[in-house]
């Protein structure tokens, strides 16, 4: 980086904004921060590369905030904090979206600073914080994102709520920065998609996901593998033909998952629909990603040749042990899922009490850090060998 990037911390406690910017300095940023009215009026017509906000703020209004900063400045990244409950914070981040703001991460109140640090410098690893008052550049173009080299799979089990065995595994790609080490997607797809080369992205990582079928054991014995597209993919009318061609050298179609992730909106819904079933004809399995984020909405659920239906990790955080009846939204995605003879899994599982509870409302697979997070093909094995012996003590 060529100069700090300058982060504007709004929010109305003065000692969160010092906690801020004590944050983003730490991480090598520079910081200011408005907390009173006329300050942020002031502040958001100034200089800056990412804003800190938070939602509620006393006289004003966060959300309006949202649209003066994207009247201002379009597609400045954000990141939203807030004590509103997690639900509000997910809608906020589409009305961000809808501002033409770019989101970076979203976090309840009270968070960790450390993980509030490490989304400033997952951002900071793809942007340039030109100075240039249309927002940040992109240091990092589409070439380099899609350079093979920079491209590697890593994979995190799906297990069974009842027997604890592993059901599967869904492939998740990283991109590998020269000096920074691994970048999450949710940095780095958007800006692939923005470019309009999704489909060389998933050409990339089902060549790999294939690749690495072949190769590793633990993977040749996988019950299924998933991997993720965008929708931004189902308009492609050679994707059955390209995904028949490529997967099914390394394990038969049945044995694959296409998991549907809505990053980009659905523009038009008729190919996506036809591309849908053609995949499903062919013998691949289709899974809905993210149920339960406004995305993915039981429309879709209900009209695509589905296979399986994920309940997300915001859902599934929800879900409360003290509480005397489980979450009746959480409950009925489950019990529609069922109906529809789908295969349900839950998402973000991280502990002991999620798992025992998403077991509890029917789930019939997790997924989430308390059985593995995503790992190298080559570290499996190890994991679930892991997961198991932990399973053994659940109950
Ligand atoms: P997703 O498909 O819903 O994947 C789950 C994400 O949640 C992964 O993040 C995973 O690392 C993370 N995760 C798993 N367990 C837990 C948990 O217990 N707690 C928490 N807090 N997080 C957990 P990741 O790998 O950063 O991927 C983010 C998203 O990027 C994915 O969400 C998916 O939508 C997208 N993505 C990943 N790989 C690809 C790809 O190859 N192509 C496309 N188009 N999108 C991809
Ligand atoms: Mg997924
Ligand atoms: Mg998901």
């Amino acid at each position: 980086m060529a100069d700090a990037a300058r982060v504007l911390v709004i929010d109305d406690e003065e000692a969160i904004c010092e906690l801020i910017e004590a944050v983003a300095e730490s991480a090598g940023f520079s910081a200011h921060s408005a907390s009173t009215p006329t300050d942020i009026e002031r502040a958001i017509e100034g200089r800056f590369d990412l804003v800190v906000l938070d939602l509620s703020l006393g006289d004003l209004d966060g959300i309006e905030v949202m649209g003066r900063l994207g009247s201002l400045h379009r597609g400045m990244p954000i990141i939203l904090v807030s004590g509103a409950d997690r639900s509000l914070l997910d809608t906020a981040g589409r009305i961000a979206a809808m501002h033409k703001l770019r989101v970076i991460g979203t976090f309840a109140k009270p968070f960790s600073l450390d993980v509030l640090r490490s989304a400033m410098l997952a951002w900071a690893q793809v942007s340039d914080q030109a100075h240039d008052p249309t927002g940040p550049k992109i240091l990092v173009g589409p070439d380099q994102l899609l350079d093979p080299e920079c491209l590697h799979l890593v994979y995190q089990p799906k297990v069974s709520t009842t027997s604890g065995e592993v059901t599967g595994v869904e492939a998740l790609v990283r991109w590998r920065h020269p000096s920074h080490g691994d970048v999450s997607p949710s940095v780095f797809v958007a800006l692939i998609e923005g470019a309009g080369r999704t489909s060389e992205l998933l050409d990339a990582v089902m060549n790999m996901a294939a690749r690495d079928r072949t190769r590793h054991r633990a993977l040749k014995s996988m019950p299924d593998v998933s991997v993720n597209i965008s929708v931004l993919d189902l308009i492609d009318e050679e994707l059955p033909r390209r995904a028949q061609r490529t997967l099914t050298e390394a394990a038969p179609a049945e044995q694959w998952t296409f998991e549907v992730t809505e990053t980009a909106p659905i523009t038009d819904a008729a190919p996506a629909l036809s591309i849908l079933t053609r995949l499903r004809l062919v013998g691949f399995r289709l899974a809905v990603d993210d149920f339960g984020t406004g995305t993915s909405n039981y429309e879709r659920v209900l009209a695509a040749p589905f296979t399986e239906l994920k309940i997300d990790r915001a859902m599934v955080s929800r879900l409360d042990i003290e509480a005397s009846e489980p979450d009746p939204i959480v409950k009925s995605g489950v019990e529609v899922g069922h109906s529809l003879g789908l295969h349900v899994v839950a998402e973000g599982v991280e502990t002991p009490d999620q798992f025992r509870m998403v077991r509890e409302i029917g789930c019939d697979a997790a997924q989430g850090y308390l059985i593995s997070a995503p790992v190298a093909p080559t570290q499996i094995d190890t994991a679930l060998d892991e997961w198991r012996r932990r399973f053994e003590f659940l109950g």
